[in-house]
């Protein structure tokens, strides 16, 4: 390296880090322009259907990171909280062997993911939790070394704790050390109310998605694979079993399903959310709820673990 060329990259460092410390989200005019790219006006104008034909799709789903529920049981109840877990309580999970089948795809398909989440529902309260675990670990350390498991959990209450406790030390753990039952996390302060809802979302293009497919990933669940889990979690209220039942091919952007689900989500939304009092429906999600209610009495076909769709021949 020359002189120069050492001068000009610390020059260059020190210009990055001058404007990093400007711009990032921690700082007060970072946060400002954070806030103005995903929120305001703009924002709202680019889902327009115009815009959109005009720009492309504003997010695509994630070929990189994915995040698994593969529970939806919870010892919490938050409002809002936008997997419908106290909303629309249900049993339905993956079980070790269906985790297993899926990393075997993976495996045959040359898949690596950069980042595998387990959440859902409180994960660790699956009964498989740590089998699991361990099948997620083998496939890492025989197929993709570099990929990092991670656990989200509400870190609530002794049974959580102790799982906690024996989680091996090569899967991080996201805590967020909930307190209890009632408030919701911030971020899900508006989930259940749905943009189809609101006239300001009447002209929107859903398959614009929102920002939790780049860095949340697609989601897998009992009823398969979804643009972000987010989405499975709408389809299991929902009971349209819309769910991809093979991983999708490269080319598939799994737009039909951000267009039947991302109408229903509120993180579709991009106005700032305003905090919320406790639970907020609007009457998409009241009926939407009201529905399942009724389909929970009946027979039930939805719920048992198992219940992974089977999937199509391949041509
Ligand atoms: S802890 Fe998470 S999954 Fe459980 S109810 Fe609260 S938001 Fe939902
Ligand atoms: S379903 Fe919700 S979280 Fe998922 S892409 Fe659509 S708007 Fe975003």
């Amino acid at each position: 390296m020359t002189e120069e060329q050492s001068h000009e990259g610390t020059g260059w460092r020190r210009a990055r880090s001058w404007l990093g410390r400007r711009f990032a989200p921690q700082s007060r005019l970072g946060a400002w322009l954070w806030r103005l790219r995903l929120h305001g006006p703009f924002p709202l104008l680019r889902t327009r259907r115009l815009a959109t034909r005009l720009l492309g799709p504003q997010y695509d789903r994630s070929r990189r990171r994915l995040e698994i529920d593969i529970t939806y049981a919870c010892n919490l109840a938050c409002d809002n909280c936008n997997r419908s877990v106290p909303q629309a309580p249900s049993s339905a999970r993956l079980t070790a062997e269906q985790i297993g089948e899926r990393a075997a795809e993976w495996e045959r398909e040359g898949v690596r993911w950069e980042r595998i989440r387990l959440l859902g529902g409180e994960p660790t309260l699956h009964p498989e939790f740590f089998a699991i675990l361990d099948v997620l670990r083998r496939w890492r350390d025989r197929a993709s070394p570099d990929t990092r498991i991670e656990v989200t959990t509400n870190g609530f209450g002794p049974h959580v704790a102790s799982a906690l406790a024996r989680i091996p030390g090569d899967v991080a753990v996201n805590n967020s050390a909930k307190e209890a039952t009632g408030a919701g996390p911030e971020m899900f302060a508006s989930f259940n109310l749905a943009p189809r809802d609101l006239p300001a979302y009447a002209d929107a293009d859903f398959a614009n998605g929102c920002r939790i497919l780049k860095d949340c990933g697609m989601g897998l669940a009992p009823s398969g694979y979804y643009p972000c889990a987010v989405a499975a979690g709408i389809d299991r209220v929902l009971g349209l079993g819309a769910g991809r039942a093979s991983l999708p091919p490269a080319g598939d952007e799994l737009r039909d399903q951000m267009k039947l689900f991302c109408s229903w989500c509120g993180h579709f939304k991009r106005e700032l959310p305003a905090p919320l009092g406790g639970q907020a429906s609007s009457p998409s999600w009241e009926a939407a709820y009201a529905a399942w209610r009724l389909r929970r009495r009946a027979p039930r076909r939805e719920g048992a673990p198992g219940s992974f769709p089977a999937a199509p021949e391949r041509p």
